[in-house]
This record gives C-alpha cells, sequence and structure tokens, in this order.
C-alpha cells in the first residue's frame, strides 16, 4: 500500500498459538512491510541449544546457553514461496526444525535468561530501524518498541488455540497429541507472563484483538480499519 503517509512500526504481542504470525504476515504483505516472526528467534537459540548440549533431558542449562550465544548468527532471507523470510542460524535454513514440540517445550526456559532477551532485543531493534515493520512476539509493544505506533494485543480462546495448534503441526507431518499441546501451550502462557524480566503483558496503549471466532480476512478488514484510524 504505497499511500501510507509513512513507514510506521507495527508490534503484535500476545498468547501462545493465537495466529499472532500468520496475521502479522497478512498485514505485512498487505502493507509492503518486513514481518518479523520473534518467537522464531528464541527458537532457533533453544534449537541451537538442544543441538549442541546445552539442554539435556530437558533441563536448560544457562550457563551454558550463555556460553554459546556469540557462536550464533542468526539472519532473515525471503523465501516467496512462502511470502515471508525463512530464518537461519549461521547459514543453515532452520525454519522447519524450530517448530517441533521438543523446541516448544524448553523455549519459554531459554526465553527468560536476560543474555539470549540483550542479544536477540538489540537484534530486533536494529532491523526496525529501517519502519516498515510488522513485528510478532511477546514484549514487542513493551520492551523492544515502547514507542511503536500501533500496537495489538492478540488473545483467543485456549480449547480453539490448541485446536489451531494441532491442526498446523499434524499437516505438517508431525506426531503430537491434544493434550501433549494443550499442556504445552498453558505452561508457555504460564511462563511467559510470570518470568522476571519482559514478561508477556499487553501495553497500556495496545488494541486488543480476540480472534477466537474471527476468520483471517475479518482480521484483516478489522486491522485495515484500525490501520485507517491511526493515519487520519
Ligand atoms: O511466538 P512463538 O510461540 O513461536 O514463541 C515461542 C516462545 O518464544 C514463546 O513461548 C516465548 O517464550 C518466547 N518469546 C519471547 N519473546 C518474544 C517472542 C517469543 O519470550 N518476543
Amino acid at each position: 500500500m504505497s499511500d501510507t503517509k509513512h513507514k510506521i512500526i507495527i508490534a503484535v504481542d500476545g498468547f501462545s498459538s493465537c495466529g499472532k504470525s500468520t496475521f502479522a504476515k497478512a498485514i505485512a504483505a498487505r502493507l509492503g512491510y518486513i514481518f518479523i516472526d520473534t518467537g522464531a528467534m528464541y527458537r532457533a537459540v533453544t534449537l541451537y541449544a538442544l543441538e549442541h548440549d546445552a539442554i539435556r533431558s530437558g533441563i536448560v542449562d544457562e550457563e551454558d546457553v550463555v556460553k554459546l550465544l556469540d557462536r550464533i548468527s542468526i539472519t532473515f532471507r525471503f523465501n516467496p514461496e512462502r511470502g515471508a523470510s525463512d530464518i537461519y542460524v549461521n547459514g543453515d535454513r532452520v525454519e522447519g526444525k524450530i517448530r517441533t514440540i521438543e523446541v516448544s517445550n524448553c523455549v519459554s526456559r531459554v526465553s527468560a535468561i536476560p543474555e539470549v532477551r540483550r542479544k536477540l532485543v538489540a537484534m530486533q531493534q536494529e532491523i526496525g530501524r529501517r519502519r516498515g515493520v510488522v513485528m510478532d512476539g511477546r514484549d514487542i509493544g513493551t520492551v523492544v518498541f515502547p514507542d511503536a505506533e500501533l500496537k495489538l494485543f492478540m488473545t483467543a480462546d485456549p480449547a480453539v488455540r490448541a485446536c489451531r495448534r494441532y491442526k498446523e503441526l499434524t499437516a505438517k507431518g508431525m506426531t503430537v497429541t491434544m493434550e501433549e499441546i494443550e499442556r504445552n501451550i498453558r505452561e508457555r502462557d504460564k511462563a511467559d507472563m510470570s518470568r522476571a524480566i519482559s514478561p508477556l503483558r499487553q501495553a497500556d496503549d495496545a488494541i486488543v484483538l480476540d480472534n477466537s471466532h474471527m476468520t483471517v480476512d475479518e482480521q484483516m478488514a478489522w486491522f485495515m480499519e484500525q490501520f485507517k484510524i491511526h493515519n487520519s
């Protein structure tokens, strides 16, 4: 959309599995903005920690994770087939590998490590300097870009979220149960909201979107209204 007066930063925060990335990606495509999935960055660090033995039998060794940080270089490259950027760690495309239940089960503990957050938040702020960015995560409107021009906070019924996640993972051929997914979503939300550093919370100036019973098209129509109000 080239009639935008000036490019802004759009922060999309909210609970696990309520469609933030799908929505943020659609907004970015509509506006011609860059889309950044910050959850993918925390997942990429978690995957690297799993592959380099800093997580053993599901236990995260924080010191070992911190020692690995300097060896992790995260980059994004646009993939026209997906219409979004794929994430790379040290040049390897890890897009598929970061979505497993194993990574999901450890990511909240890794993302609570202050050094991990410091490194990834600095990267996110650097990307945002170009503006024209839609960034989704947990702390974008509160910590990464407290001055973002438009902040959305997404939520949805937990049962609806679990069902969506189940469909997404089984469609990719992963073997998971609804119980596993429900437990993971519940535990991640609790951990993300209660951690000491940058907990998940709604920014005071965020607009809430409960998309439990909305299609992507309906969400987009709602967003364009908000965008117009912001730009008027
Ligand atoms: O968005 P997604 O569910 O893929 O995020 C995975 C995890 O990464 C979250 O459960 C949370 O622990 C962490 N995260 C975070 N801050 C962000 C984005 C994600 O702590 N900005």
